[in-house]
């Protein structure tokens, strides 16, 4: 089972991932995570991405293909695989689409985690106070929805005409929208 969390940067993606993890045993795969791990570590990528990451700007395809890709054969025994942030345009969802064909695999669930533009300005200004992630101030927090919007939304369409597209609503509270999501995995 291969699984796309998707939606907009304060969605809830991670928080969900890492449900399906502890639930199921599953594996997430955050580049997100993997590209502030790299800046922490003082690696050549991190220093590589650390302004783009603080503007708020993706990071290029390329890199985060790489990530996955060295992942993917980290974790050849895994049950299943949560990707979280990735794919965020739509080279990256084809370059998904071959390593998992690669491996005898393929994306099976994509979930759109749906909250409007208001609730996720609230929550970011919240996470900003507590988690004091650079790139979740308000000018760099304008730029990933910008971002989103335009080079992440036409994955949409790209996985609605595969068929493998599912919402929730991801305004709902965090255990609701667990079961929504857990309902929607257990259907097929
Ligand atoms: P996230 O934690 O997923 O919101 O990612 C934080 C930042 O890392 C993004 O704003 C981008 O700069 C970079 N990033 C993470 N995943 C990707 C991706 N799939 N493609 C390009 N940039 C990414």
């Amino acid at each position: 089972m291969n699984l796309v969390i998707f939606g907009p940067p304060g969605a809830g993606k991670g928080t969900q991932a890492k449900r399906l993890v502890s639930e199921r045993g599953y594996i997430q795969l955050s580049t997100g995570d993997m590209l502030r791990a790299a800046r922490k570590s003082g690696s050549q990528l991190g220093k590589k991405v650390a302004a783009i990451m603080d503007e708020g700007n993706l990071v290029s395809d390329e890199i985060v293909i790489a990530l996955i890709d060295e992942q993917l054969d980290l974790n050849k025994n895994a049950p299943g695989f949560i990707f979280d942030g990735f794919p965020r345009t739509v080279a990256q969802a084809e370059a998904l689409d071959g390593l998992l064909a690669g491996r005898d695999k393929q994306v099976d669930h994509v979930i759109r985690l749906a909250v409007d533009d208001a609730a996720l300005l609230e929550r970011i200004a919240i996470r900003f106070e507590e988690q004091a992630r650079d790139d979740d101030n308000p000018t760099s927090f304008k730029v990933r929805l910008n971002a989103y919007n335009e080079q992440t939304a036409p994955l949409l369409p790209f996985y609605g005409s595969k068929g493998i597209l599912k919402e929730v609503n991801g305004m709902n509270d965090i255990d609701t929208v667990a079961g929504d999501v857990a309902r929607m995995l257990d259907l097929e």
